[in-house]
């Protein structure tokens, strides 16, 4: 996923354990940014899915 802060595309796996230290909450829900530190919202699984679909039909335009 890409940070929304520093544009950094990192994998959401490395994120979340970055953030298992922050104690407050068990699962937090939020990704941290291994480069800005800064943290948001992790794309739940549709959102995932219509980023996948366009990239794949930008990817065929490409082509064409
Ligand atoms: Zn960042």
């Amino acid at each position: 996923m890409k940070c929304s802060l520093c544009g950094l595309q990192f994998r959401e796996e490395t994120a979340r354990s970055a953030c298992r230290g922050c104690g407050l909450v068990r699962k937090c829900e939020l990704v941290k940014c291994p480069n800005c530190g800064f943290e948001m919202p992790c794309e739940p699984e549709w959102l995932k899915r219509i980023k996948m679909r366009r990239q794949n039909k930008d990817a065929n335009n490409r082509q064409s």
